[in-house]
């Protein structure tokens, strides 16, 4: 499958076959311009498989819930939502991607998860603790290892964060038979990766061949009822959220804003006010044929979206724009980054 062959094969092949292909594809270089005749937009959905702090009950203090330290102990809701929206997504001809923390793996029943890989949606890695990449030191590194900071013992805060992703990824090999598809870090950053070489370089001999883990919203936004203006600030941040190739070769795909939890646990927005931006967004991209990366979190979407109205609206809007757009997963947005010309970073 896909899932498997894309990532069994090395960057360096990985980079032959996409300069071989791009010769044929040159139309698609083209997608930096604006409405390219034959380009199409790319939308991805994504979900983060991990509890959030502040839900389900909103309103009941966050560290009244103990999902910051065990991000990946789902309720049944969750995987209920995430199964159900991948059912969704598949029949209106799209595939939903999921980056899974590596600890859901530890629950008696992983078949939940199994269907979803069997309906042929990706799966990528989210880190076996959900940790932070960029913490500075090992107790930074997640709220279990301050408490518990035997589990790291004799190990520096590289080999920490090395140890943590490829052990979510040995997880999905031996408790569900793949290997991940892509990494997303816990945590955005506003920079993504950009001073972070050594970050960059490990998560390549990992065997990763694109990261998504920037994000940077727009400041100044209102915090309830929001208005055009705030909309259209955060529709304007979209052209810098493209995936764009790192010095050491990497490929970075931001997801796009907004992110659930800055709509509806930050700004306190209600789901009609998130989905007028979500509209404005992906009919963004698909005038501009250019990406958007929709990221959220089913154990959010469960109490403020029931009725899955967030990924139909971005079905429909995608299947309605015909030949102009399409959902994919996000190896297909680095697919685009590596084309020639296309979203190199300057610095
Ligand atoms: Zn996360």
């Amino acid at each position: 499958m896909a899932q498997l062959r894309n990532h069994s094969i090395s960057r360096r092949n990985f980079l032959t076959t996409v300069s071989a292909t791009a010769g044929l594809s040159s139309h698609l270089s083209r997608a930096a311009d604006p409405v390219s005749p034959d380009a199409k937009a790319l939308i991805a959905i994504t979900f983060d498989l991990e509890m959030a702090a502040g839900y389900p009950v909103k309103g009941k203090p966050r560290h009244t819930y103990s999902w910051d330290y065990e991000k990946g102990n789902l309720n049944k809701e969750t995987k209920q939502y995430t199964v159900e929206a991948c059912r969704q997504v598949k029949a209106k001809g799209g595939v939903l991607h999921s980056f899974l923390v590596g600890q859901v793996l530890e629950h008696p029943s992983v078949d939940w998860i199994r269907e979803i890989i069997d309906e042929g949606h990706p799966v990528g890695n989210h880190t076996y603790d959900h940790v932070n990449v960029m913490a500075t030191k090992l107790s930074e590194l997640q709220h279990r290892f301050r408490r518990a900071p035997w589990l790291l013992t004799d190990k520096t805060l590289a080999q920490a964060i090395r140890e943590n992703i490829r052990l979510c990824e040995v997880a999905m090999q031996q408790r569900l038979a793949i290997k991940p598809l892509g990494l997303r870090t816990p945590y955005a950053f506003g920079q993504g990766l950009d001073n972070r070489l050594d970050l960059q370089e490990m998560i390549l001999e990992l065997g990763y061949t694109w990261v998504s883990s920037k994000y940077k919203g727009p400041s100044g936004v209102k915090t309830k009822d929001p208005t055009e203006a705030d909309f259209a600030a955060f529709v304007a941040t979209h052209q810098n959220h493209q995936p764009y190739i790192y010095p050491t070769g990497l490929i970075e795909i931001p997801f796009s804003p907004p992110m659930d939890v800055g709509a509806f646990r930050s700004r306190g927005w209600n789901l009609d006010e998130f989905l007028q931006l979500l509209e404005r967004s992906v009919l963004w991209a698909i005038e501009n044929r250019l990406t958007y990366d929709f990221g959220v979190h089913p154990s959010i979407m469960y109490v403020e979206d029931p009725e899955f109205k967030a990924v139909n609206l971005i079905c429909d809007l995608v299947n309605a724009a015909g030949q102009d757009a399409k959902i994919v997963g996000l190896d297909k947005f680095a697919e685009r980054a590596k084309l020639p010309g296309k979203n190199e970073k300057q610095d």
